[in-house]
């Protein structure tokens, strides 16, 4: 099995969040791994745990993404620490870079395809400020899609209770970028935010042929009913399994951050083939990356 989206947060980072946050300019990301009066979901993980959980949860490789960073140093010194966690376990882990678009893009991809990353993200447009900044982000789309590198973008809800530090990701969005580069691999975060509904509409879902989506942070989000829905919307092939790790995404009975718990779930309750268990859980990423 292969988990499509996981993240790099290892503990030097989580000893001491706060100032981490603030001597790196990052208030968003604080926000939500240290909410004020609640308990954090956010569960840290070093390479040699990541490794160990992923052998107790018969997930051969994972993909690290990285983050939706609000500077580009930021970004840069991500990638350095996730290429060390790839070099730890290179046929375990691959990554994802953490790019800040915003800043010459194309200098930042160059690098990050030199250090061995296979696809750009987890990219928030709003947190990131896309509509100040489209030419850039439309130079990365075009390299991109040009070295066949797929983007990983965060999608919220599109409809939800607000909750703090709830941004709203437009659904325009994504569609201007897959109608702008339509051979460029798009991966819609936690479902696409409902993203697959619109795939009934004939106009857009052409425009979509080459959209996928993830689980990440499911059983938080959605009933595992979700599964099949979104299969009778998109079709199998088109869904990527994803934990979130480090992420607990069952609160109430995660003490340590673990995979094993929604897989479990998902192969007692989502009501899969084995055929669409096997695209969702190894083929179709790994068609998308060559892995
Ligand atoms: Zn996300």
């Amino acid at each position: 099995m292969i988990d499509a989206h996981t993240h790099c947060f290892p503990p030097e980072i989580s000893d001491n969040v706060s100032q981490w946050a603030k001597d790196n300019k990052e208030p968003h990301w604080l926000e939500l791994v240290a909410p004020k009066n609640k308990p954090s979901l956010q569960g840290w993980a070093s390479k040699e745990s990541m490794v160990q959980t992923m052998d107790d949860s018969d997930i051969n490789q994972s993909i690290l993404l990285g983050w939706y960073w609000e500077n580009k140093t930021t970004c840069l010194k991500h990638n350095l620490l996730m290429k060390e966690w790839m070099d730890f376990a290179p046929k375990r882990l691959h990554g994802f870079a953490s790019i800040y678009p915003n800043d010459d893009p194309i200098n930042q991809l160059e690098l990050a395809n030199s250090m061995g990353f296979k696809g750009v993200g987890e990219l928030h447009p709003v947190v990131q400020d896309y509509a100040t900044n489209k030419a850039q982000w439309h130079a990365m789309a075009q390299w991109c899609e040009a070295h066949n590198w797929p983007i990983n973008f965060h999608v919220s809800e599109g409809l939800n209770v607000k909750y703090p530090n709830f941004i709203p990701t437009p659904f325009n969005i994504y569609l201007e970028i897959a109608i702008a580069y339509p051979n460029l691999k798009i991966i819609l975060s936690h479902w696409g935010g409902g993203i697959p509904f619109f795939e009934l509409n004939h106009k857009i879902k052409n425009h979509l042929k080459n959209v996928y989506y993830d689980t990440a942070a499911s059983p938080l989000l959605y009933d595992i009913n979700v599964f099949r829905n979104v299969i009778n919307l998109v079709g199998s092939e088109k869904i990527l399994f994803g934990s979130d790790f480090p992420l607990k995404v069952y609160p109430k009975k995660q003490k340590i951050p673990e995979m094993q718990s929604f897989i479990k779930d998902t192969r007692l309750n989502a009501g899969l083939s084995k055929k669409e268990s096997d695209q969702i859980f190894e083929k179709n990423i790994s068609e998308l990356l060559s892995l």
